[in-house]
């Protein structure tokens, strides 16, 4: 065939597939097309072009839980008070206010995922939090925009299209490819959304930055009750987002709801091979909407335009001892102890990026040495994405009993992960299976290779969560902790039960403190955290 004829017979082709009258769907698949065109309708998704919503909101930190990272929500540190959010889809912009109370948050955290500790911490009431296209940025009362990371500008992007009008509008777009189907949806259990009886619903899924799946729940009146994606989260994997929206009102011609929920994991208490299900990490009642009146789009500060990420911080070593090594250089340390012919790590903070270049390190200073333990002081979600990354490279994980369930279940499991395939996920190791990679600790354990000996305690009384482990070299009298006192910023009230906690504790087990290693900022003299302590003590 010339390929002059071939091309033609291509377009004859192309032609009768065009004129297809009816295209046919597979059974239980139905065309999305009406199915959009009834939802815009319903809600005069034509006539908005940007929309302005404002009252009180709270956020919950995602991965940040006091008991065992369970069945309970997120914590909410604080309302997002006076909180006002313009959103604009032609400029793909969308600018949050709110005010929060200072000294306990990140400044970098809006809500929901994204917590890190480690990082700048709120130092005003007024925050700002605003995207334009694939860049983001947050102001600290009136200091000057910080660049989001771009895997977070990434999703609060995703989050404008996560709404009935954006979904709607990002429908259309390029690479949607919607996809569309049908079930019953019952009513059993208080289901969240607008159902009220047994109700065949549609499900419109389209395709959003040709990588997030974004699927939207149609009731009978053609509204759009619930929104759901999936997101990647270094500790959990594959992560569930859901937007449940109810009480729509009318704003000059269109439809919005007011009332807003949304889940950050899945909201079911009944998965009974996950521990954390079911938690809120956004919500509130914005009842004061205004259509087509949102200021002009921010341009994009140059600090913002110019930032660059690096892949992963190169690994900063610092050596408190013989063979006791600081491994810093993110917003959170792991501290590597040598003995004769193996080595433990404490803590596996960040993602597999940042664990990977760690472990590059550890094997340069301890050549031939395994990774026999990784000791895991919490499972707080920025101390534990690297967890994965240790257990695969052999390291058995020395975790709270409390917290091995969920450690087991939901964090070392070799569950497939879609979004961001890791190396455990690809190539998972019997041991997995098999389950002999974990130490339960319940007051103390102690690693030694009858040389060195380096302890692990139960930190009590509990404050900032359940399950915290340190851990002590006795011979060089360091301690090592996370969040119990942090030195990358001045020491906070809001801090002070904590290190409370950590004084009764090493005081309790009469041990004796020279350095204090701490995950977050530079190790410090024990004088020091002592100083501190009753500082803040005599503020109270
Ligand atoms: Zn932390
Ligand atoms: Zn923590």
């Amino acid at each position: 065939m010339t390929r002059r004829v071939f091309l033609a017979a291509v377009a004859v082709v192309t032609a009768a597939v065009v004129r297809t009258p009816a295209q046919r769907f597979p059974p239980g698949y139905v065309d999305p097309a009406p199915v959009l065109a009834a939802a815009a309708a319903e809600i005069g998704e034509s006539t908005l072009r940007c929309v302005t919503f404002s009252g009180t909101g709270y956020g919950g930190a995602v991965g940040q839980t006091v008991e065992n990272a369970v069945n309970i929500d997120w914590p909410r540190i604080d309302r997002l008070a006076n909180y006002t959010r313009a959103i604009d889809w032609g400029t793909e912009t969308s600018v949050e206010t709110f005010d929060r109370e200072p000294g306990l948050n990140p400044a970098a955290w809006k809500y929901g995922t994204g917590w890190t500790g480690g990082t700048p911490i709120q130092k005003v009431r007024r925050q700002t939090h605003i995207v334009r296209g694939d860049k983001a940025w947050h102001m600290d009362g009136d200091g000057p925009p910080v660049a989001v990371p771009p895997d977070l500008a990434e999703l609060y992007r995703l989050d404008l299209w996560l709404n009935p009008h954006g979904f709607l509008k990002a429908a259309r777009l390029p690479g949607a490819n919607p996809i569309a189907f049908w079930r019953w949806e019952q009513i059993e259990k208080g289901r969240d959304g607008n159902v009220v009886a047994p109700e065949r619903v549609h499900v419109v899924a389209i395709t959003v930055f040709g990588k997030y799946r974004v699927d939207a729940t149609i009731n009978s009146r053609h509204q759009i009750q619930r929104l759901k994606t999936t997101i990647s989260q270094p500790a959990l994997g594959d992560f569930n987002i859901e937007h449940e929206s109810t009480n729509q009102i009318d704003i000059g011609g269109a439809k919005w709801p007011t009332d807003w929920h949304s889940h950050h994991g899945w909201d079911d208490n009944w998965q009974f091979y996950r521990q954390s299900t079911g938690h809120n990490g956004y919500g509130g009642q914005f009842r004061d909407v205004t259509a087509n009146a949102c200021p002009a789009a921010p341009t994009v500060p140059p600090a913002v335009a110019n930032a660059t990420f690096p892949a992963t911080s190169p690994v900063t070593v610092d050596r408190l001892a013989e063979g006791v090594y600081r491994l810093g250089g993110g917003p959170a340390n792991s501290y590597l102890v040598e003995f004769d012919r193996f080595v433990a790590v404490f803590e596996a903070p960040g993602d597999e990026a940042r664990s990977l270049a760690v472990i590059e390190e550890v094997a340069r200073l301890a050549p031939g040495k395994p990774i026999r333990w990784l000791i895991s002081s919490h499972p707080h979600f920025d101390h534990i994405g690297g967890l994965r990354t240790y257990l695969h490279i052999g390291a058995t994980i020395v975790a709270h009993s409390s917290n091995i369930p969920f450690l087991n279940k939901d964090v070392l499991n070799y569950e497939p992960r879609t979004m961001a395939p890791d190396i455990m996920s690809r190539w998972p190791p019997t041991e997995v299976a098999e389950g002999y990679n974990y130490e339960a600790v319940q007051e103390n354990y102690v690693i030694t290779d009858n040389r060195r000996i380096l302890r692990v305690y139960y930190v009590q009384p509990l404050q900032h969560v359940a399950g915290m482990l340190m851990a002590y070299l006795p011979a060089e009298r360091i301690a090592f902790e996370a969040d119990l006192f942090d030195t990358h910023e001045p020491p906070r009230p809001a801090q002070l039960p904590a290190m409370r906690s950590l004084r009764t504790q090493v005081e309790r087990m009469g041990l004796p403190v020279d350095t204090l290693a701490p995950v977050h900022g530079a190790p410090v003299p024990w004088s020091a955290f002592l100083a501190a302590t009753k500082a803040l003590d005599a503020r109270k």
